[in-house]
């Protein structure tokens, strides 16, 4: 029989990000016991990495601003495969749980009155982003641990869940390992959340830190239920590309927020000469109402580098394909050109993005302040992930929620900058609330003990299989797939011969050798890790291959035109009995009246 230590709690977060702690509060605010697990240390999460801010409708900076722009926004940005009820809840409800936090303690920029400062992001039409500096991740995450932590919560920290566990169809707990000593724990739940945030870490390039490796998904899958909107991959248009060591490090959209441009090698603002015809009536003619956007004139219209993400980073990897690159394969991003409008622009810069100042003055040797940055785009976030109900959180399983990043149908085939952060605690604190009302409702369900020992004993297989796989080496052979068979531009055959390489990766990865032992022992984690890597690239290839046309984060070379029938459906996957991954269209409800007008009014 295997050994494990055992915990019980009603409801169960798995994920301390934004979401698994705003979701960790209102249960535990609603009266039940609640567990929370994370992989790393409390407060290391993703999401102290966000930067430019949570998008909320509360007109602060521009009293035009209400939910209805920001619906309107979010369904749009979209590209309207979005779960319009979950854009209609965030955008109505994000106003709130900001001014939440900042009632729990967050101490956001202010306007010159007092208010919580709103800053332009892509895609939104007024400055709409609360934001703390370019460190608006790190104030979210202190404050709700902060408030959190007084609530009962009980944190398991450096524990990576393997599996959940089931009693008939409902989800009933979880097995989980220790990462310090490797040692097995089981929790027992009425109600687990997952919020396990993104998975970055199928692709070679990536904002992502090493926690996204795609476990929710798949803990999800494996479990039976849904994941919707796979293929939709955010590539955000700026991230580092130099040095070679920290290729793929984020460099926030706050920089052109605050005024930065694009260029090309021939010091063409390139993002001119390309305006989807939908956003064309909301942008720029010139360079100069650009900067009077940026500046806060009511009356001037966002510059073409505040265009989506998807769109930006298409126009890099076109201006980069077609020659007109920078020296590494990115191009250029140039806030110190500001200096020509505003005084003492380098103390501005500084004020405005210290992260940023510091960033590349420490990793890349570069002054943001003198010199333009080279940037280019790198696998940022997750539009798709478990499908979820849009009121109550709850998945296809009875017993099992997610939120956040993991969960799917906001952001329909593009995110917009700073929805994600809003998001997380918009549904983070309704999955907390539903998945209270759940185990208040159900007892706990009994544990398979045959079932735990079965999978402890496949967890420890890789320590026996002498002269096996090196699991680095299979997870770094699956990035360089991904990167270059499912990435920003892809077609069919490139899809398919990710499917093939992926079912090798699979093959491999059934044969992993890891030295030592259950101590200390990342290698173990890596080859534990592979195959949550492996259901998500699989679910991105197969969705990618079955949607015949480009939407949002989802670009076809071969169908490079968006096609009306593809806006009817989602895909969804799902796990056989046989263990095969089976794709169906969902139909895309209906958008009620009232919110056609109000599209139709605010468009
Ligand atoms: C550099 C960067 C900047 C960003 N800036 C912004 C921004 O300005 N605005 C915005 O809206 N969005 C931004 N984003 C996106 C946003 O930060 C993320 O989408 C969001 O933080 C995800 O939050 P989450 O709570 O879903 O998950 P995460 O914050 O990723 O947390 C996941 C949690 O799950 C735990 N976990 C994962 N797997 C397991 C497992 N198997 N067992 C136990 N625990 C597990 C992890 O340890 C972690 O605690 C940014 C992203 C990056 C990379």
């Amino acid at each position: 029989m295997a050994d494990y230590t055992t915990y019980e709690h009603d409801v169960l977060v798995i994920g301390a990000g934004g979401a698994g702690l705003r979701a960790a509060i209102e249960a535990s605010a609603a009266g039940v016991s609640v567990g929370l697990i994370c992989k790393s240390l409390l407060g290391k999460a993703h999401t102290v990495m966000a930067e430019g801010g949570m998008a909320a409708a509360m007109g602060n900076v521009d009293d035009r601003d209400n939910w209805k722009v920001h619906f309107t926004d979010t369904m749009r940005g979209g590209q309207y495969v979005n779960n319009w009820r979950m854009a209609e809840l965030h955008a109505k409800e994000a106003p709130d749980r900001v001014r939440e936090l900042e009632a729990w303690g967050a101490v956001f920029d202010r306007t010159k009155d007092g208010k919580i400062l709103q800053r332009n992001f892509g895609g939104h039409r007024y400055p709409r982003l609360a934001h703390v500096g370019d460190r608006t991740g790190l104030e979210l995450i202190r404050t709700l641990q902060d408030h959190g932590i007084h609530q009962g919560i009980e944190v398991y920290m450096e524990v990576t869940v393997l599996s959940l566990l089931k009693d008939g169809d409902r989800v009933v707990g979880c097995l989980a390992y220790e990462r310090e000593h490797g040692r097995f724990r089981v929790f027992k739940a009425k109600a687990v959340i997952l919020a396990t945030g993104g998975i970055g870490r199928a692709y070679k390039i990536t904002s992502n830190s090493w926690e996204g490796t795609g476990d929710g998904h798949a803990l999800a899958y494996d479990a039976g239920a849904e994941l919707i909107d796979m293929e939709f991959i955010q590539f955000h248009p700026t991230g580092m590309v130099w040095p070679p060591s920290v290729r793929g490090i984020l460099v926030t959209e706050g920089v052109r927020g605050e005024g930065g441009i694009l260029k090309n090698s021939e010091g063409k603002r390139f993002m001119f000469d390309d305006i989807p015809a939908n956003y064309k009536d909301q942008t720029a003619d010139t360079p100069e109402e650009g900067w009077r956007y940026v500046t806060g004139d009511k009356d001037a219209r966002r510059p073409p580098e505040l265009l989506t993400r998807d769109h930006v980073a298409r126009c890099i990897v076109r201006e980069v394909k077609e020659g007109r690159g920078s020296p590494h394969g990115g191009v250029f991003l140039d806030i110190a050109w500001i200096k020509e409008k505003v005084q003492n622009a380098p103390e501005h810069i500084k004020k405005k993005l210290p992260s940023m100042y510091h960033q590349f003055k420490q990793l890349a040797n570069l002054d943001i302040t003198t010199t333009p940055m080279e940037v280019g785009p790198t696998t940022h976030y997750v539009m798709g992930g478990i499908r979820v109900d849009s009121d109550t959180q709850a998945s296809t399983i009875p017993g099992l929620f997610a939120a956040g990043e993991c969960a799917a149908g906001i952001n329909g085939a593009n995110r917009l900058g700073g929805n994600s952060l809003s998001d997380l605690i918009v549904f983070g604190k309704r999955a907390g609330e539903y998945a209270a009302i759940f185990a208040k409702e159900n007892g706990h369900g009994t544990l398979d003990g045959s079932e735990i020992d079965q999978k402890t004993r496949t967890a420890l297989e890789s320590f026996e299989r002498e002269g096996g796989e090196n699991p680095y080496t299979i997870q770094q052979d699956l990035q360089e797939l991904m990167q270059a068979n499912v990435g920003i531009v892809r077609t069919h055959d490139e899809m398919i011969q990710a499917l093939n390489g992926i079912d090798q990766l699979r093959n491999r990865s059934a044969r992993t050798f890891v030295p030592g032992n259950i101590d200390f022992n990342p290698g173990w984690h890596t080859a534990l890790d592979l195959h949550n890597l492996l259901v998500v690239s699989e679910a991105i290839a197969r969705a990618g291959i079955e949607r015949k046309e480009s939407r949002g984060g989802h670009f076809r070379d071969d169908f490079p035109a968006k096609d009306p029938e593809f806006a009817k459906f989602n895909f969804s996957l799902k796990k056989t009995d046989d263990g095969a991954m089976q794709i169906e269209k969902i139909p895309i409800p209906e958008m009620p009246a009232e919110l056609k007008a109000v599209v139709e009014e605010m468009g």
